[in-house]
C-alpha cells in the first residue's frame, strides 16, 4: 500500500525548539494581550517582510475585516470572486456591497482591463487578491485608485515572503493582509497581519483587535477580539527561522511538477511571474477536458482513488455561494467561472518527495488523450 498524500502539510519546527520558545511563559504567566512573544514576532516579521509597519491579528480574515472597518469604507468595494470565502465575507460583514470584477486568464488576479468600468460614485475601495502568490497588476490598480481616490487593500494571504521588483510585497496599496493559517506557506498555527505605511492605521487596528478599548476607562470604537496569543506568536517565531529553507524545498517540488506537466496539451500549470520572487505556495493546474482527455472532476476523482488529495481551489466562486441567495450574477465574471470549473491545486509541501510528485504526475498523465 502506498501512503495517502494530502494536498498540504503544515510546517512545524522541531518539538524542542518550540518548547524552548514557550518555556518562559511558565515564569511570566503572560498568555495573550500583546505579551513579549507578540512583540518579538512583530519585530521579526517587520524585518523579514521589509515593511514600514505591521499589526498582528488572530487570523487573516480578521486582518481583512478590521482593516476595512478601520478605513471606515462605505458603499461598494470592487473585488474578485476567484478567492477564498474570507475576502468576500469581510466585505459583506462590514455592511459593504461587493462588486465582482473578472480575473485575468493568465494570472487569475483581478483583470485590470475590466476594472475601471465597475467604478461608480459609490465605490470606496478595491480589494484585489494576489491569488496563488501571483501578484496583481499593482501599477494599474494604483493608477486607477489615485484617479478615483479609492483605497486599496490587498488580500495578500498567499504571498507571504514574496517581493515584487525587489520590494517586499506588503508595501503596496494602502494595506496588505496576510494569513498565517496552518495551511499557508508560513504559519503561526492561526494568525494574520496587516502591513501599511505610517502610524495611523496601526493605532486604529490596535484598538479594534481589543474590543475598541483605548485606555483603562475609554472604549472609543466598536472593536472585535482579534489578538494573537503568545503560543501562536512563539510558533510563528520558530517557523520564521526556517522559512527560507522551506521555500527552497517547495521550489524543488514545483520545478518537478513543471518539468513533468508544463508541455502537456490541455494542461496549463503555474509558472513564475516576471519581477516576482515567488514563495511556491500553491501549484494550480487547469485542465481543458477536450484537449487533455479528462475533466478536472475526473482527474480529482482518479487522484482520490489513489489516496491523493488535490483541491478544487477556488471552486465554487464566492459570487455563487448559497449564502448570497443568487444576489450576484456569474455572467459578469466568465473567466473566473471558466477557471473555477477546471482548476485543481496539486499536493505541495516542503517534505513532499519527488517520487511522490512523479507518482501524482504519472496518474495524471495516464489520463491524457
Ligand atoms: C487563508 C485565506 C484567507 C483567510 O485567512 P485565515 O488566516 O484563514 O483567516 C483570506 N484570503 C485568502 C485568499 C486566503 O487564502
Amino acid at each position: 500500500m502506498t501512503n495517502k498524500i494530502l494536498v498540504t502539510r503544515s510546517s512545524m519546527p522541531d518539538f524542542d525548539e518550540y518548547i524552548d520558545e514557550i518555556k518562559g511563559m511558565w515564569d511570566n504567566c503572560w498568555l495573550t494581550n500583546m505579551g513579549p512573544k507578540h512583540k518579538e514576532f512583530q519585530a521579526m516579521l517587520k524585518d523579514y517582510m521589509d515593511v514600514e509597519n505591521i499589526e498582528l491579528l488572530t487570523n487573516g480574515h480578521m486582518a481583512l475585516e478590521l482593516t476595512m472597518q478601520a478605513m471606515n469604507l462605505q458603499g461598494e468595494v470592487i473585488t474578485t470572486p476567484f478567492t477564498f470565502a474570507s475576502t468576500t465575507h469581510a466585505i459583506v460583514r462590514n455592511g459593504l456591497e461587493p462588486v465582482f470584477c473578472d480575473i485575468d486568464p493568465d494570472t487569475y488576479t483581478m483583470d485590470v482591463n475590466k476594472l475601471e468600468k465597475l467604478i461608480t460614485d459609490r465605490t470606496s475601495a478595491i480589494v484585489p487578491v494576489h491569488v496563488y502568490g501571483n501578484i496583481c497588476n499593482i501599477e494599474e490598480i494604483d493608477r486607477l485608485a489615485k484617479k478615483y481616490n479609492l483605497k486599496v487593500i490587498y488580500d495578500a494571504a498567499h504571498t507571504f515572503g514574496e517581493t515584487y521588483k525587489g520590494v517586499g510585497i506588503g508595501n503596496f496599496g494602502d494595506a496588505s493582509c496576510f494569513s498565517f493559517h496552518a495551511t499557508k506557506v508560513f504559519n503561526s498555527i492561526e494568525g494574520g497581519a496587516v502591513s501599511f505605511k505610517g502610524e495611523r492605521l496601526g493605532k486604529i487596528l490596535y484598538d479594534l483587535k481589543n474590543f475598541g478599548i483605548h485606555g483603562p476607562e475609554e472604549v472609543s470604537s466598536v472593536g472585535a477580539n482579534a489578538k494573537m496569543n503568545e503560543f501562536c506568536a512563539a510558533m510563528g517565531i520558530c517557523n520564521l527561522r526556517h522559512l527560507d529553507e522551506e521555500i527552497a524545498k517547495r521550489k524543488t517540488v514545483v520545478d518537478r511538477y513543471i518539468d513533468r506537466l508544463s508541455d502537456v496539451a490541455g494542461i496549463t500549470v503555474w509558472k513564475p511571474q516576471k519581477d516576482v520572487k515567488p514563495n511556491y505556495a500553491y501549484f494550480p493546474a487547469v485542465f481543458e477536458p477536450g484537449e487533455f482527455g479528462a475533466s478536472r472532476e475526473e482527474v480529482f476523482a482518479k487522484l482520490a482513488d489513489n489516496g491523493i488529495g488535490a483541491r478544487k481551489y477556488f471552486y465554487p466562486l464566492t459570487n455563487t455561494f448559497s449564502a448570497f441567495n443568487g444576489k450576484y450574477s456569474v455572467d459578469k465574471t466568465p473567466v473566473a467561472l471558466h477557471i473555477s470549473k477546471r482548476v485543481l491545486t496539486l499536493p505541495l509541501y516542503s517534505d513532499l518527495k519527488l517520487e511522490e510528485v512523479d507518482r501524482i504526475c504519472d496518474i495524471i498523465l495516464s489520463m491524457k488523450n
